[in-house]
C-alpha cells in the first residue's frame, strides 16, 4: 500500500470571516462574531474595534491592528488585502474585525473581492452599523411616521464631500446621516444650506457612541462647524441632521449647545 504524502492533497486554504464589531459597547456584537472573536487565532482588526472587544480574544490569538485614521494611515487597503489573502493561502483562518458593520463604509466590499480574486473563501458577518447604534443611544429614531420615511446615509470627508451631489438629501421628510464628518462640518452646513436647507434644521451629534464616554450634541445646522469647535468633538462621531434629532433623549444633550439653539 501506498501511503499518501501531504503534497498529493489539495492545500487547505483558511476562510477571511470579514466581521462587524458593532459600534463599541461588547454587547452589541452579534453571537456570531462573539463567537468567532473567542475562538480566533488570527485577528486583524481596525482602530475602531474596542479594547473590551479585542480583549474578548484567546491570550494565543495573534492580533493584528491596521488601523487607519485620517491624518495616519499605518497600512494601504491593497496591503490590508495582501495581508488577508497571504494569511488564509497559508492555511489560517483569519476573523478581520471592522468597526460598526463591514459593508457600510467599511471597505468589506474590497476586501471580500480581493479573498474572491485569489480563491480564498470569504464569509461576511454583519454588524451594527455605529448609525444604528448612535441613533439608538441617543434615542433619535431615524425614522417617524411625522418627521422622516427617507434616511440617507453618506462619507463627510472631503473626497464624498466634492464627488457626490448632495442636493436634495436632506431637507422634509428626511434624515441625513454623516459618517467622517468632523473635520469638514463647516463645508457641510455650507453645502446644505447654499442647497436650500434651513439654517435652523436640527442637527445631533452623536461622539463614541455606545461608549462610556458618549456624547451627544445638539446645534441648528447653522451652529454646527462652532458646536464641533468649541466641544472639540472628537472622533469617532456622526452628524445626524433632520427633525428627528430634536428627539435626542434630553439628558444626554449638552447644555452649552442647548443654549446655541435658542
Ligand atoms: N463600518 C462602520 C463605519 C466606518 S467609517 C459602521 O458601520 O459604523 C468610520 C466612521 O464611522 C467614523 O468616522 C464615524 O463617523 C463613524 N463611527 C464609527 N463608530 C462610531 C461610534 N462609536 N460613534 C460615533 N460614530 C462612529
Amino acid at each position: 500500500m501506498v501511503a499518501t504524502l501531504p503534497s498529493d492533497r489539495s492545500p487547505v486554504i483558511g476562510t477571511v470571516w470579514l466581521v462587524g464589531a458593532g459600534p463599541g459597547d461588547p454587547d452589541l456584537l452579534t453571537l456570531r462574531a462573539a463567537r468567532l472573536i473567542m475562538g480566533a487565532s488570527l485577528i486583524v482588526h481596525d482602530g475602531l474595534v474596542d479594547g473590551a472587544i479585542l480583549s474578548m480574544a484567546r491570550p494565543s490569538a495573534r492580533l493584528v491592528s491596521v488601523a487607519k485614521s485620517r491624518s495616519r494611515h499605518t497600512m494601504k487597503q491593497d496591503d490590508i488585502n495582501a495581508l488577508l489573502v497571504r494569511e488564509a493561502l497559508a492555511g489560517h483562518d483569519v476573523v478581520r474585525l471592522k468597526g460598526g458593520d463591514p459593508f457600510v463604509f467599511g471597505r468589506g466590499g474590497e476586501e471580500a473581492q480581493a479573498c474572491r480574486a485569489a480563491g480564498v473563501p470569504v464569509e461576511i458577518v454583519p454588524g451594527i452599523s455605529s448609525a444604528m447604534g448612535a441613533a439608538a443611544a441617543a434615542q433619535i429614531p431615524l425614522t417617524h411616521r411625522d418627521h422622516a420615511s427617507i434616511v440617507t446615509f453618506v462619507a463627510g470627508q472631503c473626497k464624498g464631500l466634492s464627488d457626490q451631489d448632495w442636493s436634495g438629501l436632506a431637507g422634509h421628510g428626511r434624515t441625513l446621516v454623516i459618517f467622517m464628518g468632523l473635520a469638514t462640518a463647516a463645508q457641510i452646513s455650507d453645502k446644505l444650506i447654499a442647497d436650500g436647507l434651513a439654517p435652523d434644521v436640527p442637527v445631533a451629534v452623536i461622539e463614541k457612541a455606545t461608549r462610556p464616554d458618549m456624547r451627544v450634541l445638539r446645534a441648528p445646522l447653522a451652529g454646527l462647524a462652532d458646536l464641533v469647535d468649541r466641544e472639540r468633538v472628537q472622533s469617532p462621531a456622526l452628524i445626524v441632521i433632520g427633525a428627528v434629532a430634536a428627539q435626542a433623549a434630553d439628558n444626554t444633550i449638552c447644555a452649552t449647545a442647548l443654549e446655541a439653539m435658542q
